[in-house]
């Protein structure tokens, strides 16, 4: 499986959130799984890749060329793609993913996230979606997004779009027993 994982870049956030990102890596990496991220060496994103690589995991970094340019690119992945722009490697990240996982992160985690949920609205995207929840993070989000739905500006179909779970451990899980998206999504992507 080819998991595409967004992650925060942050250097500050709490160690419990640098130990859930290591720990994911090394479970994604010992089940096989070929992990595609940002590339990062900094924050999350570098535990991830760090975990995974200590585990003999398969990473690859997608990372816009202006970010190798100030060196922000994790120095021992297998594979490191360059790409033009932000959103060329937002759409290479997806593609060809069998799901997504969302750590906690700042903006450009929220947006990377928001546009795999946005593309599973559209039928666009058919495969899991799973933010990790460490520390209750995403609990807030969660209440938002239900709130989105109450007032009905999306369906309450979409709240199956994306599943949170609490600890690393429940990430594969998640992925293996979420059904893949419903080929009709179009048929109810819009509010009516
Ligand atoms: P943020 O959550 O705002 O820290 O942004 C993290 C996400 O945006 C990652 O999943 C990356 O795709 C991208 N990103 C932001 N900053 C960096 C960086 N310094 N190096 C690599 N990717 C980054």
């Amino acid at each position: 499986m080819r998991i595409c994982v967004y992650c925060a870049s942050s250097e500050k956030c709490d160690e419990v959130y640098h130990a859930a990102a290591r720990r994911l890596g090394g479970l994604l990496a010992a089940a096989r799984c070929t992990i595609v991220y940002g590339g990062g060496a900094v924050g999350l994103m570098g535990s991830l890749a760090d975990g995974a690589l200590a585990e003999g995991g398969r990473v690859v970094g997608i990372i816009p060329r202006f970010m190798t340019e100030v060196e922000w690119q994790h120095p021992g992945l297998a594979s490191l793609e360059v790409v033009e722009d932000m959103r060329e490697r937002k759409h290479r990240l997806l593609t060809g993913s069998d799901a997504v996982v969302a750590l906690p992160g700042g903006c450009g985690t929220l947006e990377e996230l928001f546009e795999a949920i946005t593309l599973k609205r559209l039928g666009l995207y058919f495969n899991p979606i799973v933010l990790l929840n460490t520390r209750g993070f995403y609990t807030p989000l969660q209440t938002f997004l239900r709130q989105v739905i109450e007032q009905r500006f999306m369906n309450p179909e979409h709240a199956a779009m994306w599943s949170l779970v609490d600890a690393p451990e429940q990430v594969l899980p998640a992925i293996r027993t979420t059904p893949r998206w419903r080929e009709d999504a179009r048929d109810y992507a819009v509010v009516r």
